[in-house]
């Protein structure tokens, strides 16, 4: 069998893995201080080269992070292509002084390797790197044609993918994408996560006088805070469900085999509250809607809330203004410009029309369909590669997904080497070894069942 040498290769040549992850952690990429963006996009093209990947920089305009583009064609069979969408940039090491080790050290303690970035997404990005590799090395070619979109603005929220998609358009034609990141329960079960939920964050506030007053005025002057408390609670009822009219009305149902896989997916609730010191869930969800929750349900949550005095101690003001940071998860078929405008009219109905209303960020869901052939064959290579596996419909953060699923017309899914607690986007991050090796296989099974389908 053919793969059988890739997959010897993976198993002699850790050790360049290894030393790749590390090179790449070295480098810090902090997209939200911009530290180090350009060094490591020119850092990545130099692995992917050494890789036998060809590869060049994309631009779009100046001040946005470039797109690290990879391609290699399949001699044998280039009627297919597969994508790696990634991404080169970290979060923020902050706060400092809470890593046992320099945050890009890339040090390797047991079996793990720490440091900002070591799995997400750099420890992603190498298993799909080393995949490719494995092929080329031992046979000279691909089993399909592969793209690498690797891009610098993803801890940020992707400002400009979707620009960079419309783009490059026919650039980053395929037929498959595999999405930056993956998670390996506790079990050492992968999660093939099949969508991402969208998000609408707003900002209402409100503002009443040109300047603060003593609080005794509160008998003349109106108070913003109340205001603004009595217009939010217009929007959300104590269950969580959503008030504004129409809200729900595009929502796409569950079909029968969401709802099947919804059912099937473990859910370990016990420790779930413990984790948060949590005693029950909103609206007292317990089980199969709890799962239906996180999976598919909307959300109204207020993210932070500013007005008047919140030091230490009393002062007795009356605040000029008063303004709410709201998250609106969205699920599919939502359009995020719509719910604006529903949002907007909701409260001009409830007679709260002098709330400004500043849209922040709107991003549509996206989820592939559980009967695509793409998800078969790459839960077979999962289960191949660890022995058993999990079909999430959808996860319940977000992420550019919609983009990729509108411009390319491609159903994306998402599987990879981060075990769930490593400690992504806090100190002393880490990747563990066994998991990269596991997975870089398990890409390379993908591979060969995606191509010979
Ligand atoms: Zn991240």
């Amino acid at each position: 069998m053919i793969l059988l040498k890739p997959i010897k290769f993976i198993d002699s040549n850790m050790n360049t893995l290894i030393s790749d992850l590390q090179t790449l952690i070295r480098q810090p990429s902090v997209s939200a201080k911009n530290e180090g963006i350009e060094e490591c996009a020119r850092l990545v093209k130099k692995i992917l080269t050494k890789s036998g990947i060809s590869s060049e920089i994309l631009r779009i305009k100046k001040g946005v992070a470039p797109i690290v583009y990879g391609e290699i064609k399949s001699k044998k069979n280039s009627s297919k292509t597969l994508m790696f969408y990634n991404h080169y940039d970290v979060q923020p090491a902050e706060p400092f002084d809470l890593w046992d080790d320099p945050p890009f050290s890339g040090k390797i303690k047991g079996k793990k390797i720490f440091g900002r970035g070591s799995t997400d997404d750099k420890g992603e990005l190498i298993t799909r790197i080393k995949a490719v590799e494995a092929f080329l090395k031992t046979t000279k070619d691909v089993p399909c044609n592969i793209k690498f979109v690797i891009e610098g603005e993803e801890e940020t929220g992707s400002a400009h993918i979707d620009a960079y998609l419309k783009k490059y358009k026919k650039k980053f034609a395929c037929d498959g994408v595999i999405w930056e990141f993956g998670y390996v329960d506790s079990k050492n079960r992968p999660i093939i996560g099949l969508g991402m939920k969208g998000l609408l964050f707003v900002e209402l506030s409100l503002k009443e006088s040109v300047r603060d007053a003593h609080s005794s005025l509160a008998v003349l002057i109106k108070n913003p805070a109340w205001r603004l408390i009595q217009a939010i609670n217009t929007l959300r009822d104590s269950n969580g469900k959503i008030l504004i009219k129409d809200w729900y009305r595009d929502v796409k149902p569950f079909s029968k085999k969401d709802l099947e896989l919804i059912s099937k997916e473990p859910f370990d609730e016990i420790s779930f509250k413990k984790e948060f010191g949590i005693k029950s869930f909103v609206a007292n969800k317990k089980g199969f809607e709890a799962k239906k929750a996180l999976v598919g349900g909307p959300t109204c949550n207020i993210a932070g809330f500013i007005s008047g005095y919140t030091g230490e101690g009393a002062k007795t003001v009356l605040p000029k203004y008063a303004l709410v940071k709201i998250d609106f998860r969205l699920v599919p078929q939502m359009d995020p410009k719509k719910q604006v405008k529903r949002l907007k009219a909701h409260l001009r109905e409830k007679g709260f029309s002098d709330i400004q209303v500043k849209v922040f960020h709107g991003e549509a869901a996206a989820r592939t369909d559980p009967s695509n052939p793409f998800v078969a064959q790459v839960q077979e290579a999962a289960n191949e590669s660890f022995e058993s596996s999990i079909l999430n419909v959808s996860n319940a953060g977000t992420g550019p997904m919609y983009s990729f699923v509108k411009n390319l017309k491609a159903p994306c899914i998402s599987i990879g080497s981060t075990f769930i607690f490593s400690r992504i986007h806090s100190p002393n991050e880490y990747a563990r070894i066994d998991l990269l090796k596991k997975t870089t296989k398990c890409i390379c099974l993908i591979m060969d069942k995606f191509a010979s389908s």
